[in-house]
């Protein structure tokens, strides 16, 4: 079984993580910017934190044989900080760069004017620059602020088929499913959708302009749960092809809109910048 997980925050992650999420099968992954859960102060540690996306994390996610890209944008939840409005003009620079392959994640957390004028700004960046969108909806209020977000991507100028609306469950996968956009879910260990409910709702749905990933971040969460999907929906009689589409093949078309997927076999580089994964080795 071959994994792309569309949406993990690896910059959280252990690299025992990135070896048990290659013998699951997980070659790809995208890992939009997003919140540290630490409140920033100033957009200058997002520059920092961009360049990490691209620079020391792709490394460390070779040396475990994972291509790694990223999504660049300011989120929802830090867009209500004013400090960090100079964020959307470091932008453009990013989103010119080789394995940025979206823009994101964007979107609302309590859907706050600050929030929308952040999620305008971005979805013109994303027409300017031809990228596509991955979408967060909101934990709280998700019904409505799903419907507001597709009102937003509508007038947007985007066509559907560049929006990803991911986190979605039972409340809000229809609306999406018809508006032509992609669907995302993220498959959570206690909370939220899990492997269960995602095979009902694939049963429901189909396997049509659907991606699945483990959002696994520094909260509670598991990288695996890509491979758990593809197990269970095995198991509940979809075929091989069925789980490949899901898992690898409607990503991959997804993000390769932005031209830039990067998915040859991966050769992991001696060092980064003078540094290593390795302990008391020189590079
Ligand atoms: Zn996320």
């Amino acid at each position: 079984m071959r994994i792309f997980d569309p949406h993990i925050h690896m910059t959280s992650r252990t690299t025992d993580d990135y070896r048990r999420m290659y013998d699951a099968g997980v070659r790809a992954l995208v890992e939009p910017a997003f919140w540290l859960g630490q409140p920033r102060t100033s957009p200058d540690t997002f520059a920092d934190y961009f360049d990490g996306l691209l620079g020391w994390e792709p490394y460390r996610a070779a040396q475990y044989g994972i291509a790694h890209h990223c999504a660049i944008a300011l989120n929802p939840k830090e867009a209500n900080d004013p400090r960090l409005r100079g964020v959307l003009d470091l932008l453009p620079r990013y989103l010119a760069k080789d394995r940025v392959v979206a823009v994101g994640e964007v979107g609302y957390d309590e859907m706050t004017p600050a929030e929308d004028e952040v999620l305008q700004a971005q979805l013109a960046l994303a027409l300017e620059h031809e990228l596509p969108v991955l979408v967060h909806t909101p934990h709280r209020d998700k019904a409505a602020g799903t419907i507001r977000t597709l009102d937003v991507v509508k007038d947007s100028g985007l066509p559907p088929e560049m929006i990803l609306v991911d986190h979605l469950n039972e409340m809000t996968a229809k609306a999406v499913a018809d508006s032509g956009c992609w669907s995302g879910f993220s498959v959570y260990p206690d909370t939220k959708m899990d492997v269960h409910r995602m095979i009902a709702l694939l049963r429901l749905y189909g396997t049509d302009r659907v991606l699945v990933n483990s959002a696994a971040d520094w909260g509670h969460s598991d990288p695996l749960k890509t491979r758990a999907v593809g197990d269970a929906m095995l198991a509940d009689g979809f075929t091989e092809e069925d789980v490949d589409k899901v898992l690898w093949a409607n990503p991959v078309a997804f993000y390769g809109r932005s031209g830039r997927l990067e998915l040859d076999e991966v050769s992991p580089a001696a060092d980064y910048a003078g540094n290593t994964i390795k302990r008391g080795v020189a590079p």
